[in-house]
């Protein structure tokens, strides 16, 4: 069983895990991950492990290699439970791409430039075809913030916003100065998380620095200022936010 694949830049290796785009959904966001686990090898099989039930559209391997398991037009299975704004079933709008990586169980391994010179292509492809919009291109971590961390503080970011794939802006330096912190209550805290879900993350604006708080601040930290993933909204983290909902589009769809 094989099939065409939906972009040159990729050779086939279908997963039989895969069902249909539920509400007529198109795919309008692009979701990267790190396979987590410690060979390629172990990582292709089970995500073509019908008894596993996970999938990706595409894996890029370690050497730039790109695989596309799962066609384009169909729903793959690497979302799991998890929001953006008002979408919650992310599985069914979006593309899933798989980037082969221990990730944070062997200690963030960095990816290599050629690696990542193929995730950026494949990116540019994807995006071009389906017109999806650079603030929808997000991490797993970003739209499931309790339960995952991946691509991880390493994943290059700004590497692939300079190649043209993705939102981002400067992180604001780190300095002293005001925070806010797991447990503090009031009108601060009401604010950062409103501002966490005018930008797109499935918060609580409850005034509560909760856990669900610092899980999502976290999130944030790992995509957008990675120099520290702590999960306390400092200045910096909270200028980051600032400037990069200023820099939102005016009108998203
Ligand atoms: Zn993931």
């Amino acid at each position: 069983m094989s099939f065409a694949t939906d972009t040159d830049l990729a050779r086939p290796l279908p997963s039989p895990n895969h069902g249909e785009r539920r509400d007529g959904k198109r795919p309008d966001f692009l979701i990267l991950h790190y396979t987590g686990m410690a060979s390629a090898e172990a990582a292709l099989a089970r995500l073509t492990d019908p008894t596993a039930e996970v999938s990706a559209h595409y894996v890029v391997l370690e050497d730039g290699g790109i695989i596309q398991m799962v066609k384009e037009d169909r729903r793959a299975w690497h979302a799991g439970a998890a929001r953006w704004q008002d979408e919650s079933d992310l599985n069914s709008a979006s593309i899933g791409i798989e980037i082969v990586n221990y990730g944070h169980d062997g200690n963030l391994p960095a990816y290599s430039q050629v690696q990542i010179n193929s995730v950026i292509a494949l990116c540019r492809d994807i995006i071009t075809r389906n017109k999806i919009a650079a603030h929808r291109v997000l991490a797993h971590s970003d739209v499931a913030p309790a339960r995952k961390r991946d691509p991880g503080e390493h994943f290059p970011w700004g590497t692939l916003h300079a190649a043209g794939v993705g939102h981002y802006v400067p992180p604001a330096p780190i300095s002293g100065g005001r925070f806010l912190a797991r447990g503090e209550q009031g009108q601060p805290v009401e604010a950062l998380q409103a501002m966490l879900a005018i930008y797109g993350y499935g918060i609580e604006v409850n005034g509560t620095y909760d856990l669900a708080t610092e899980q999502v601040v976290g999130a944030f930290q790992r995509h957008f200022r990675q120099e520290r993933v702590d999960g306390v909204a400092d200045t910096s983290t909270i200028t980051t936010l600032r400037d990069l909902i200023a820099s939102l589009p005016l009108t998203r769809g």
